[in-house]
């Protein structure tokens, strides 16, 4: 059956056509959901009973189940475990930073690239979302916010899975959260981070995006990479690079360096001047995320002074640097922690 939350406002008026129902109900439809962030075909009273129940015939909605939620003791980030229709398990993350609240969502249930820091790689690949599935994570983080008179103001698919390698649903889903009927988003609040598919880089530069683009570099050299992230040894990172830097050039966006910190691997002076050397001349900024324990796992995080050294070598060679203070370690929510905790 077709997941409803992830349906755009002409295949409504399509399916409606075929129906022989009027076609404003298609946009009575996208308010129930969007604006009063209603959840179930019941609930939307000015319908025709009948069509209610030809919407629930045809349509399932919601499809996602909340399993579990839980909150960081700093009450700013908030994991959510949904349950998916055919009883897989996907988690999201509602981080509120400021006025920013931002949706951290899943695009894949597992993820087939297997980067040695990453908790959600571990199991490797067990399905794709579908981009109905995607855009209910924001849509219920969406309704939670509701509670405070608050609403979502970004999205980031930083959670389970590598979006590039479920291409066509997370460019449905991008569709569906800058769409003015419904979610209604700017493109600068949306960031997309990959680990470098390169044709996956390529392919949307012709998408006519212009969201941010986030690369998991994690390491100042080719040699290094191929150690912690497996999919180097498919995607070389001059390609992957390059591939970065042409999609700056088409949409203007800067590009974000992710690198994770992690002791005894990335994390000495060396490989700092390294990274400045690799980046220099390019418009990007580098993100700096101590590495955060993964049961299981045995790598480790870098003594502060280790951080606080690759960080000043960073900014003495002119590279722009930002410093992820890690939200929701405690619950596991935090950048690579994503894995379905047996105690989650
Ligand atoms: S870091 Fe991203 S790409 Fe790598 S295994 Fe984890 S989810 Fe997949």
């Amino acid at each position: 059956m077709r997941l409803f939350s992830g349906i755009n406002e002409l295949e409504l008026k399509n399916w409606l056509a075929g129906e022989n129902e009027p076609l404003f109900r298609a946009s009575q439809l996208l308010e129930w959901v969007f604006q009063k962030k209603s959840c179930s075909f019941e609930e939307m009273t000015n319908l025709p009973k009948a069509l209610r129940i030809k919407l629930q015939e045809n349509f399932l909605f919601p499809a996602l189940t909340l399993a579990k939620i839980e909150d960081s003791k700093d009450q700013e980030t908030i994991k959510f475990l949904w349950k998916l229709p055919d009883g897989m398990l996907v988690e999201s993350v509602l981080i509120c930073s400021g006025e920013r609240r931002t949706a951290c969502v899943s695009s894949q249930v597992g993820c087939n690239a297997r980067c040695a820091f990453c908790a959600s790689g571990k199991e490797g690949l067990k399905r794709n979302l579908d981009q109905g599935e995607i855009l209910e994570q924001a849509l219920h983080m969406n309704r939670y916010l509701q509670k405070n008179g608050e609403k979502l103001t970004n999205v980031v698919f930083m959670g389970m899975g590598e979006p590039l390698e479920n291409y066509d649903a997370v460019i449905g889903a991008i569709r569906g959260l800058i769409d003015p009927k419904r979610f209604h988003l700017s493109q600068r609040r949306i960031t997309v981070s990959t680990v470098g598919v390169v044709e996956g880089i390529e392919k949307f530069k012709s998408e006519g995006l212009k969201v941010n683009f986030v690369l998991s570099l994690h390491a100042p050299n080719q040699h290094v990479r191929k150690k912690i992230i497996p999919y180097a040894r498919k995607y070389p990172l001059e390609d992957v690079l390059d591939a970065m830097q042409s999609y700056s050039k088409e949409t203007g966006r800067d590009i974000t360096y992710e690198y994770i910190l992690i002791a005894g691997i990335n994390d000495q002076e060396e490989h700092a001047k390294e990274l400045a050397k690799l980046l220099s001349q390019k418009q990007c900024s580098v993100n700096l995320i101590p590495y955060n324990p993964v049961e299981g796992l045995k790598l480790k995080r870098p003594e502060p002074s280790d951080i606080e050294r690759f960080r000043e070598t960073l900014c003495n060679l002119g590279v722009k640097t930002t410093w992820r203070y890690t939200k929701g370690k405690d619950i596991a929510a935090a950048c690579g922690q994503l894995a379905l905790k047996k105690t989650f």
